[in-house]
């Protein structure tokens, strides 16, 4: 526990600077910043949080974030400590680890392809390791930034799949403190939304499906280059800016296409430009402000809207300051 923790059950920051929390590099200060290590802990810091009058906003890897400048008078619960990603007691269904049952250990992901994965993990070390132990299902999210936890409340994914594909039971936190685990069956995700609402994500245990070494890994590289060949990801961003619309409404176009139509690729504000690469991307050259890269996006936004007639949906989730 950090000296600045006061009085918190979990290590805490006051006024903690968010902006190299995102990818955008763009955002203020939280007045407290909660870091739970655990799943327990990530649960007392939200029974905590609420007892004292604040709905805690969850931040993962801030990679399809956009947080904006200046004080949020909020407790923000980070699960950047929460890095674990281990094998289960082959034959349970609880998030009970392998390695503490010396007679189970060794077990070939053959025989038990799921993996435990808490929220902190990044979805890099996710995809490696799962590549490492010959098991298929992550490659999807090959180059995808961010966390388990984000990951899963966004189901990641493109066009070779996504998060939720791969889940088996996800352990969720209620708002009213309970920890739950949800089997896949009594979810209900959708495109880019696993569909837990204010539940938070502690950790999942995921079914993947064993294979080579090499052809897992083989088709994460492929998958990779092919994403790096068409999104800036070396640029500051928050992924995707809007969902793509129904095709019916648009088409066929995706939102990057709409924009790109529009001739909305290249605008700038500020600091703040629609990529030349892929119109649904807004970078921040940097040192852009909120402000700059978000009424860029209302811009574009109301540009598609008057020469398409189609109204793009937000994919991005935005924080704005709000009062307590
Ligand atoms: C260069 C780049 C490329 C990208 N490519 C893709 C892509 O191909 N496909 C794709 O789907 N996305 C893509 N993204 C977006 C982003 O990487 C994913 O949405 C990722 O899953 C976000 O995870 P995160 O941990 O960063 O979530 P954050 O950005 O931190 O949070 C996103 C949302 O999830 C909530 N959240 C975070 N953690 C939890 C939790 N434990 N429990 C409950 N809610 C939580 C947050 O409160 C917020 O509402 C890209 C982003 C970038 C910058």
């Amino acid at each position: 526990m950090t000296t600045s923790s006061l009085n918190w059950p979990v290590a805490a920051l006051r006024d903690a600077e968010l902006r190299d929390r995102t990818y955008m590099r763009v955002g203020g200060r939280a007045r407290w910043l909660l870091e739970p290590a655990t799943p327990e802990e990530l649960q007392l810091a939200i029974v905590t949080a609420r007892e004292r009058g604040f709905v805690p906003r969850i931040l993962g890897g801030g990679c399809n974030m956009i947080i904006e400048d200046g004080l949020h008078d909020c407790v923000v619960i980070t699960t950047d400590r929460m890095k674990r990603c281990f094998r289960p007691v082959r034959g349970s269904a609880s998030f009970e680890e392998e390695s503490q049952r010396s007679e189970l250990v060794h077990v070939p992901p053959a025989e038990d392809p799921r993996l435990v994965v808490w929220a902190g993990t990044t979805l890099q070390k996710l995809c490696s390791t799962a590549t490492e132990l010959g098991l298929s299902g992550m490659e999807c999210l090959a180059g995808v930034p961010g966390q388990l936890g984000g990951g899963v409340a966004m189901n990641a994914g493109g066009r070779y799949g996504e998060m939720w594909d791969s889940v088996e039971v996800v352990r969720v936190i209620e708002p009213d403190g309970r920890m739950l685990d949800l089997p896949r069956a009594e979810c209900t995700p959708r495109y880019r939304n696993g569909g837990l609402g204010e539940r938070v994500v502690a950790g999942a245990i995921l079914r993947l499906v064993p294979q080579t070494r090499a052809e897992v890994r083989e088709r994460a590289k492929q998958y990779l280059l092919e994403k790096n060949a068409v999104q800036p990801v070396m640029e500051w961003s928050a992924g995707c800016v809007f969902k793509n619309p129904d095709k019916q409404r648009s088409g066929g176009l995706s939102a990057g296409q709409l924009v790109e139509r529009c001739g909305l690729k290249g605008r700038e504000r500020g600091d703040a430009y629609v990529s030349p690469q892929h119109g649904n991307f807004v970078i921040n050259r940097a040192h852009a402000s909120s402000d700059d890269i978000l009424g860029l996006i209302e811009e574009v936004r109301a540009e598609v809207a008057s020469q398409t007639g189609v109204e793009l949906e937000l994919e991005v989730k935005v924080w704005r300051r709000e009062p307590r």
